[in-house]
């Protein structure tokens, strides 16, 4: 794990678990924490990690629900922690049965101390709801919040700071040796819907956008992204075989059969 600064005050910080990206932003007078890592114990880890780099107040922002960017809040707390309506609606709706499949995934995996972890947090619901757009001053820097649409999920936020020409997009972007993985695509995610928010991100112009996993990544590989899955949309929509799907595909067969609902 370590920290990047992408711009000025501006940082990534990466993880070898899951290939996890949060963010921080730094102001004159607060600072920004973007997403929390996936459990009590993670996100002590990341708050420490914060410390060494600022003794700002912090707030918080979900990019989304998903329980790698938003179960590790607590040792955060007291803060200010925002988010779409549809990611709090997501929390209170899935958070206890993510946390167990979860801590399942982690048992089998051989990771019991991270299973332990999951069991011991409660996702922490946010208190800040953003529905369309919303603006956060950390004193001599504004940060913007966007719901670009339906993408990953019908709740992602993209966190724009504009002075810095950088867009953290959680898992509307993600980078990784595809772009997609098939844990990219969820009962949620409408395909030109993705594409059109991957879209309404390119209109802010960024210079950088950091990913909810992977490095970070420049415009042309989310315009390579968006026209990937317009072109998945199209073999969704032409009703094409598994067999033409995986032909014409230009994502490997694991991404095409996720993307598209074959099992
Ligand atoms: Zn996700």
């Amino acid at each position: 794990m370590s920290w990047t600064e992408v711009a000025d005050g501006v940082f990534a910080r990466r993880y070898d678990e899951l290939d996890l990206t949060t963010g921080l932003v730094l102001g004159q007078e607060r600072c920004l924490v973007i997403d929390t890592r996936g459990d009590v114990d993670q996100g002590a880890e990341f708050a420490a990690a914060v410390r060494e780099l600022t003794e700002l107040p912090w707030s918080v922002v979900y990019t989304h629900a998903h329980f790698d960017h938003a179960f590790g809040t607590t040792p955060f707390l007291p803060c200010d922690v925002w988010a779409h309506p549809g990611c709090l609606r997501a929390l209170l709706k899935n958070g206890e049965a993510d946390k167990r499949t979860w801590t399942a995934h982690y048992r089998e995996e051989g990771k019991p101390e991270i299973a332990d972890a999951i069991e011991r947090t409660g996702p922490m619901p946010p208190d800040r709801l953003v529905a369309d757009r919303a603006e956060l001053d950390l004193g001599g820097r504004t940060v913007a919040f966007v719901h670009p649409g339906v993408a990953h999920t019908d709740h992602d936020l993209l966190v724009h700071i504009p002075d810095a020409d950088v867009v953290f997009a959680g898992d509307v972007v993600e980078h990784g040796p595809h772009g997609f993985t098939a844990y990219s695509f969820g009962p949620d995610d409408q395909l030109d819907a993705w594409a059109a928010a991957m879209d309404a991100l390119l209109a802010l112009k960024p210079r950088i956008v950091v990913p909810g996993h992977g490095d970070p990544v420049d415009e042309e590989f989310v315009r390579t992204h968006r026209d990937g899955l317009l072109r998945l949309h199209e073999l969704k929509t032409a009703g094409a075989s598994l067999e033409e799907a995986l032909r014409d595909s230009p994502y490997p067969e694991d991404v095409t059969r996720a993307a598209l609902g074959f099992s």
